[in-house]
């Protein structure tokens, strides 16, 4: 379709025929007279076929919304009293002369030109494609894709390459549990989905890149609990020669030019980021992901912060991390070092509940929406803190041998950080959970409705993998 023309610049062809293609959104039969609303991505228009043309009149006779499209029509300014001001195409009209159909549709099982709100999440997640084409779902997905665009030429002009690491890897000790994936070829044998690219992109420090980012898929086999999603995106980077304050400036910067940039309604309410220690966050806000807005009725107010000086180990009583063996598992990330002043406390294994981590989490309006550190790079550092959350000696050399080696071949100082990718988003969009800001999510229960999945596999594919289902539910 060369010719075919884009429903938002229709406004500089008045007085021509054009070709436009699109579904129908909206149509109201009056007889002598029906009108449609064409949409197409990049807008909606208004159209009308008149009695003379008696082909479009019999066609349109026969059209329902959601059909698919090919409009011939000639666009036409609009009489005063039927302008309508401040919305795309007010004041133009598409006169319908011929109407091709491209698909027709069933009865849509909802109402698509609505915010959705309306309607219960089972069914949209079910007709996830149907439910995309509302307007707020295409606004938030194109906003997502702004973003990224927006942090790859950020970083890009910062020197940063984006690297791609494997989505089969090895299970990894970052507080959650992994999915599992069996290997045909070695029976018995399991890769792991990457719960983060953390330890590759520690080994892209090894391999001298300096600076890395990428727009990484993370999944984590944890329980179902409030928007989390099996597997999420994240904002991943990791700088080499740095300390604490640059990998902070830098992502302050990001996330201010963004703001500016994509955002300009909003108003950030403290720069430079307010920074605040887990321990005055536990004891002013009750939690250490503090809302500091001055005005929290206000969508348009962003309050960033940084919390600082998390305490490195806790006792296990505390958590169900299912990485650590001993008495003591890390709050954040096993691959950070403490700050410079409790290094010492690390390596003679002393006042271990009183060691703070260099871990920096950053907050916004009250959700955590990233996290990083500043990484061990001697193999001494690294070896210390798994013996201290419970790992053997023969385990650490197993599972951890790549990187200990690595580390003992010229690795620089790092550090890096990751963004919670989605919930950037869904706080942007001023959305209320995740799922609005992702295409295909799945349900709170970990399901895909659309695919039906996760499903059972045939017994030809569990044969080949050496696997025998035990218990059938
Ligand atoms: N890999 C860490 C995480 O996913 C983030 C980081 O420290 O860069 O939580």
């Amino acid at each position: 379709m060369t010719e075919r023309k884009y429903i938002k610049d229709l406004n500089s062809f008045v007085g021509q025929e054009v070709v436009i293609a699109g579904w129908v959104d909206v149509r109201r039969d009056q007889g002598k007279l029906v009108f449609m609303d064409m949409r197409d991505m990049t807008g909606i228009t208004q159209c009308v076929v008149l009695p003379n043309h008696t082909e479009a009149m019999e066609s349109v006779k026969e059209v329902r919304t959601e059909w698919v499209l090919r409009i011939t029509g000639i666009v036409n300014k609009r009489p005063e009293r039927n302008i309508k001001e401040g919305i795309l195409n007010g004041d133009i009209e598409l006169e319908i002369t011929a109407i091709k159909i491209l698909n027709k549709a069933n009865t849509p099982p909802f109402d698509v030109t609505t915010d959705g709100r309306e309607i219960g999440e089972e069914i949209r997640l079910k007709y996830r494609y149907l439910d995309l084409r509302r307007p707020r779902m295409q606004k938030n997905i194109r906003n997502r894709h702004h973003l990224a665009k927006f942090v790859r030429d950020f970083l890009d002009k910062e020197l940063f390459t984006e690297i791609e690491t494997p989505i089969l890897t090895k299970s990894t000790p970052e507080g959650a549990r992994d999915y599992i994936v069996p290997s045909r070829l070695y029976k018995g044998m399991f890769y792991a989905l990457p719960q983060s690219p953390q330890q590759y992109k520690q080994l892209l420090m090894a391999s001298g890149m300096e600076k890395y980012f990428q727009i990484a898929r993370c999944m984590r086999d944890e329980d179902t609990r409030g928007d989390r999603q099996p597997e999420f995106t994240q904002l991943d980077l990791e700088m080499s020669f740095v300390e604490k304050e640059d990998v902070m400036e830098i992502n302050e910067r990001l996330l201010i030019a963004l703001v500016a940039k994509l955002y300009p309604n909003k108003k950030i309410q403290e720069v430079p980021f307010p920074r605040i220690s887990y321990k005055d966050a536990m004891e002013k806000y009750g939690n250490d992901r503090p809302d500091m807005r001055n005005d929290k009725n206000d969508p348009d107010l962003l309050s960033f912060c940084w919390v600082v000086e998390f305490p490195f180990f806790e006792r296990t009583d505390k958590s169900d991390n299912p990485n650590t063996e001993g008495e003591w598992t890390f709050t954040h990330n096993p691959f950070s070092v403490p700050i410079k002043e409790h290094k010492e406390w690390l390596l003679e294994r002393k006042n271990l509940g009183e060691i703070l981590t260099s871990q920096y989490d950053i907050t916004l309006n009250g959700y955590e929406i990233g996290g990083g550190s500043i990484r061990a790079h001697e193999a001494e550092t690294l070896k210390k803190v798994l013996q201290i959350i419970g790992h053997k000696d023969e385990d650490i050399e197993r599972n951890f041998g790549h990187m200990l080696s690595a580390f003992q071949t010229g690795t620089p100082p790092h550090g890096g950080i990751a963004w919670g990718f989605d919930r950037l988003i869904m706080l942007l969009e001023n959305e209320p959970n995740i799922r609005e800001v992702i295409a295909f999510p799945k349900t709170g229960e970990g399901k895909d409705l659309m695919m039906e999945s996760p499903s059972s596999v045939s017994d030809k594919q569990l044969k080949e993998l050496g696997i025998e289902i035990t218990k059938k539910k």
